[in-house]
């Protein structure tokens, strides 16, 4: 087993510390900060950046702008993009991973063309509708209906906590065609334009954390979509959301790494310069231990995505189980790691104007998004006890 990053992931770490530290990193406390109208241009903003390195398309195909990179790459890349604006990636990856996966996977070349190809180019934004205001870990009790009325599909329903639904110009919604289909089935996942008559987003949500990135929910009012809009298979869009939610996990994992490393970074730094008593913080046995756990937590979370990706990435049967353990434990310890970079801080890391307020606000976001913490409990737990039946 070798733990060394090859020449090229070296390089893209390397690239994309600079980048994101030159071009995300200042303006990630502004964008926290902004009015709702303001964040929206901020993050079309950034996003674009990001498009300009390639970081879009890392993990798509070439025929479409992509550039085919493995998934532990992309993870290399991605905790630089988390580390310097956590609310930057969360809509960057909504609309190149939760809109633009399932597009790679189960999208017509012609779907591809027409969507992946300006995703990839940072030209329109993407979002994912799979929650509901009564179907959030239980998804299967989702409302929204999917009715074909001659060539066309109408789809009536509401969607919630809609990553980028405020700014998306396209959406992936998931909707019931036929409810008596038996588990997992009956559910097809529709492309749909935003200007679709019927398509109507609400106000976006006033959050704790991840502010720069906007939320809101989609009602589908007689939203009517032609048949070229399903997406793969009619009836398969469940399985659709749950192998994109496999990826969508790794996500999670890495923008809570991303946290808790801008954490451990700001709050050794910030030891180096306060004095009390007469020494500086970092002479304190206390504030010490603080950053050795700080480390710990970090390093491992980055080794249980590693794996997980690397699970993915090959194929290997248990890739989901380690994708939510990647998730959970990385999630649970951003939170911890950000309390603990508060704590250093002192009086100071209760000021909005430091950036570890943002962060510990952001970090609570990981045990909830993309399958909250009990959920990943129930599914890792369901994996231990069948091996042991
Ligand atoms: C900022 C933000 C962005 C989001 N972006 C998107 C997006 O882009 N697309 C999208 O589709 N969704 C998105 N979501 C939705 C998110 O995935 C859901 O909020 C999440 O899955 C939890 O669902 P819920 O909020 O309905 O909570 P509920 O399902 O109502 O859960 C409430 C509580 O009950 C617990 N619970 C539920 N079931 C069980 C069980 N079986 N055993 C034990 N405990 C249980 C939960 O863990 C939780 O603690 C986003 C959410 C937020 C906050």
């Amino acid at each position: 087993m070798n733990y060394d990053y090859s020449e090229e992931q070296t390089m893209i770490l390397e690239n994309f510390k600079n980048f994101c530290k030159k071009e995300l990193e200042p303006r990630a406390q502004m964008l926290d900060k902004a009015s709702k109208d303001e964040v929206n241009v901020l993050i079309k903003e950034n996003i674009k950046k990001l498009a300009s390195i390639g970081y879009l398309g890392m993990l798509h195909d070439e025929k479409y702008g992509g550039s085919s990179i493995d998934l532990i790459s992309h993870v290399i890349a991605s905790e630089q993009v988390a580390k310097a604006c956590a609310s930057t990636f969360l809509s960057a990856g909504a609309s190149c991973g939760l809109f633009g996966m399932p597009l790679k996977l189960f999208g017509s070349d012609e779907q591809k063309k027409k969507y992946l190809v300006p995703i990839i180019k940072g030209d329109i934004i993407g979002a994912f509708g799979l929650t509901e205001p009564e179907a959030g870990s239980d998804a299967v009790s989702m409302k929204t209906t999917a009715v074909k009325k001659g060539n066309k599909w109408v789809l009536n329903g509401a969607k919630t906590f809609i990553t980028n639904a405020p700014i998306c110009d396209v959406a992936l919604i998931f909707a019931y065609n036929d409810r008596d289909a038996g588990p997992g089935g009956g559910v097809t996942c529709f492309i749909v334009d935003s200007k679709t008559p019927g398509f109507v987003v609400g106000k976006p949500f006033d959050k704790m954390g991840f502010r720069g990135s906007p939320t809101a929910e989609i009602f589908l009012e007689d939203c009517e979509v032609p048949e070229s809009a399903v997406l793969g298979e009619v009836g398969k869009g469940f399985i659709q959301a749950m192998k994109t939610l496999e990826y969508g996990r790794i996500g999670m994992a890495t923008v809570c790494l991303g946290i808790a490393s801008a954490c451990l970074d700001y709050a050794n730094a910030y030891s180096k310069e306060r004095k009390v008593f007469g020494r500086f913080l970092n002479r304190f046995q206390e504030i010490g231990f603080k950053l050795a756990d700080m480390l710990i937590m970090t390093d491992t979370s980055r080794l249980l995505i590693f794996q997980a990706a690397w699970a993915k990435e090959i194929n290997k049967p248990d890739a989901q189980i380690l994708a939510s353990c990647a998730k959970l434990f990385a999630s649970e310890h951003a939170v911890k790691c950000a309390n603990m970079a508060v704590q250093v801080f002192g009086g100071y890391g209760y000021i909005s104007e430091f950036p570890v307020e943002r962060l510990y606000r952001d970090a609570k976001l990981g045990d909830i998004g993309e399958g909250t913490s009990e959920i990943q409990r129930v599914l890792i737990a369901r994996d231990v006890l069948s091996k042991f039946a």
